[in-house]
């Protein structure tokens, strides 16, 4: 899995019954107009709703239109950037990144950042705005991300930049895995 997608998921495999709210707008996002116009989409929802599902879905789609994809969590990602700034190779590192047309954020919010990481998270976010597209996943609402980056304000422009040109999609319920298993649901 040279994307580094976690599993291979699509949305033919989607029961859209369970998120029938977001339907039209995966459908829609599915023409792989949105990676021409470097926009990006923004998943939300408790554990469980499909984030991760949608967005590798999205990633095989916008691979097969020809762009080049890397899928990573938010951890990951810092981990990666962490590396290159060490090495004095930051601004190499986003300018290669920004030649994928389509780069995954998973699981914003799950860990919180440190300062450093968050300021480098970034410069991810800003060297591709308007020039490539990000999808992000996040079991937080926009008003929690401050929290996970530790800086209000570094929160806000960040948030400014990747909603600017953005669908963001809302999914809701129960988690899909405890389908069946007579649990309703997880602590919030
Ligand atoms: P999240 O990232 O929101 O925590 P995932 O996308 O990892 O959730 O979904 C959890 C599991 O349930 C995965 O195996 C995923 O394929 C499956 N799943 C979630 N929602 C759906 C759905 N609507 N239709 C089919 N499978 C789903
Ligand atoms: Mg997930």
């Amino acid at each position: 899995k040279a994307a580094g997608f976690p599993a291979r998921k699509t949305l033919e495999d989607f029961d859209w019954d369970a998120q029938p709210a977001v339907r039209q707008q995966v459908a829609a996002l599915a023409s792989g107009g949105f990676l021409l116009e470097a926009q990006n989409v923004v998943l939300l929802g408790p554990p469980g709703t499909g984030k991760t599902h949608l967005a590798t879905a999205l990633g095989i789609v916008a691979a097969r239109h020809g762009h080049r994809v890397l899928f990573a969590t938010a951890t990951d990602w810092v981990t990666r950037l962490t590396d290159a700034h060490r090495q004095g190779l930051l601004p190499k590192e986003l300018a290669r990144l920004r030649r994928y047309g389509l780069i995954i954020v998973d699981e914003v919010g799950y860990l919180p950042f440190e300062q450093d990481a968050a300021n480098l998270f970034f410069q991810l976010v800003s060297s591709r705005y308007e020039h490539a597209s990000l999808i992000l996943t996040s079991n937080l609402p926009f008003s929690g991300w401050g929290g996970v980056f530790g800086d209000q304000a570094v929160a806000a422009a960040m948030i400014d930049r990747i909603v600017h040109h953005a669908d963001v999609l809302t999914l809701k319920g129960a988690s899909y895995r405890l389908r069946g298993r007579g649990i309703d649901s997880l602590p919030s």
